[in-house]
């Protein structure tokens, strides 16, 4: 199934992990006075610089999201702490509880599936109106009738749906459940960090809820975890927009850049440029262009000899091979090469369809084909005995041009005779 193929494990790892290290700590009756102390003020932390970092990625949905959490938190750290005080809940404690039981769900779901909108100042409005309404119509209930609602409260029970095992208000679990069903679907439909990380923060905050009273750092611990697991994958996936290569996946021109300037006294850059793709692209759509960098990228990706591929821009790709000599390389570029050459692609029936009466005359003169290939040239260039990262591409572009006019789908390096690499990698 399509869907599923796109289901990642490291989607749910690093939120997985953090929760149940959250789990373990919750769990611990006494907390030494420094992480006593951390977990007191990470909620607070957290909803001050996620906050500002969602505001800086223009993330309004985690935004929203953190603002409903930190406030659930709120209500109910002012009871814990009566309660810690004291020795006994707060007269309004039952209310409070279960007010934030019903409500936290409800927003969560709401604004986890809610998806933004282009106009980021609008989609902020709209969030605020919705908490606005909900928060003042439920505190002006609670202050103006605050016996008749709880009893209210507490008569919402269906003994026929009861199990032994439901301890909070029983509307709350077919909340967290409707909450959990939209943010699944959200994460089939889309299968990123963030959606993992919404649905799995939700569970952590159901573990929580029965936990408020009953272990003293539940509330503080697992708040700070479910808000901090959103927060990490909103940054995880900034970062791979900052640095991997949304089509093809690779790492982008970014990381390239900060690769080279780490590279030691030898290495190897190879640049690889898809042949006559524009002809390609003309022929056969920009989509199926796609497809095919992305095919490209794949080989790319495999290439041996401690090479690592980068998309450089377009369907241009460079690959850095640190410590090696170009003898060492040509073979593991050769490879590729082929591989790239003798790859068939299967273009669907969509993608058959011409998108302009142009193409569609250029693939009748043509002979539409089912399967079409593609193939790189490629220019290799090493690091002699001096010279800076920069040059060493320059010189590995230049030798690509002469593997282009020397008639493409071969690999060229500075100096070098025609055909000698084919010879030399069919020896080795
Ligand atoms: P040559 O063999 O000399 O390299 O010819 P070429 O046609 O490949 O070279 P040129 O640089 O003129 O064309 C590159 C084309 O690549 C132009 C552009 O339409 C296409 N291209 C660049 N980026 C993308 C992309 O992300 N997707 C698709 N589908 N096409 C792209
Ligand atoms: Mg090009
Ligand atoms: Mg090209």
């Amino acid at each position: 199934m399509p869907i599923l193929a796109a289901v990642r494990l490291s989607h749910f790892l690093p939120t997985l992990l953090l929760l149940v290290a959250g789990v373990l700590v919750a769990q611990l009756t006494a907390l030494n006075e420094f992480f006593l102390s951390l977990f007191n003020v990470l909620p607070t932390l957290l909803l001050l610089l996620g906050g500002a970092f969602c505001v800086g990625y223009g993330r309004q949905r985690e935004l929203s999201l953190l603002v409903a959490v930190y406030l659930a938190y709120f209500l109910l750290d002012t009871q814990t702490d009566y309660f810690r005080a004291q020795g006994k809940v707060r007269e309004d404690a039952v209310l409070v509880f279960h007010l934030c039981c019903l409500l936290l769900p409800l927003l969560y779901g709401l604004y986890g599936a809610w998806r933004e909108r282009s106009h980021l100042l609008q989609d902020l409005v709209a969030r605020a109106a919705v908490l606005l309404a909900l928060g003042s119509v439920t505190l002006a209930l609670a202050k103006r009738f605050p016996q008749e609602l709880q009893a209210w409260l507490g008569g919402l029970q269906w003994p026929l749906w009861h199990g032994e095992w439901m301890t909070l208000l029983q509307p709350t679990y077919p909340l967290f459940l409707i909450a959990a069903v939209l943010l699944l679907v959200q994460y089939l439909r889309q299968p990123r960090p963030v959606h993992a990380a919404l649905l799995l923060g939700l569970f952590g905050l159901l573990w929580m809820l029965p936990k408020t009273f009953l272990l003293p750092h539940a509330l503080q611990v697992m708040t700070s975890l479910s808000m901090l697991v959103v927060i990490a994958a909103v940054a995880q996936e900034a970062y791979q927009m900052a640095f991997r290569d949304e089509l093809t996946g690779l790492p982008g021109r970014r990381v390239l850049n900060e690769r080279l300037q780490r590279l030691g006294r030898n290495y190897v850059i190879a640049m690889a440029d898809v042949d006559h793709f524009k002809k390609f692209n003309d022929t056969h759509g920009h989509d199926v262009g796609d497809q095919v960098l992305r095919l490209v990228a794949a080989q790319l990706r495999k290439i041996g000899g401690g090479g690592r591929a980068y998309r450089y821009g377009g369907e241009e790709f460079t690959l850095v091979f640190p410590g090696k000599t170009l003898e060492e390389c040509l073979p593991h570029l050769e490879v590729v090469r082929q591989a790239i050459e003798v790859y068939r692609i299967q273009l669907r029936d969509k993608q058959q369809r011409p998108r302009s009466d142009k193409q569609g005359k250029q693939r009748r003169s043509g002979g539409a084909a089912s399967e079409v290939s593609v193939t790189v040239s490629i220019g290799v260039a090493e690091r002699g005995q001096q010279g800076t990262p920069e040059e060493v591409i320059k010189a590995a572009d230049k030798a690509l041009y002469s593997a282009k006019s020397a008639g493409r789908n071969c690999i060229r390096s500075p100096g070098q005779r025609r055909g000698a690499v084919k010879l030399e990698a069919a020896n080795s």
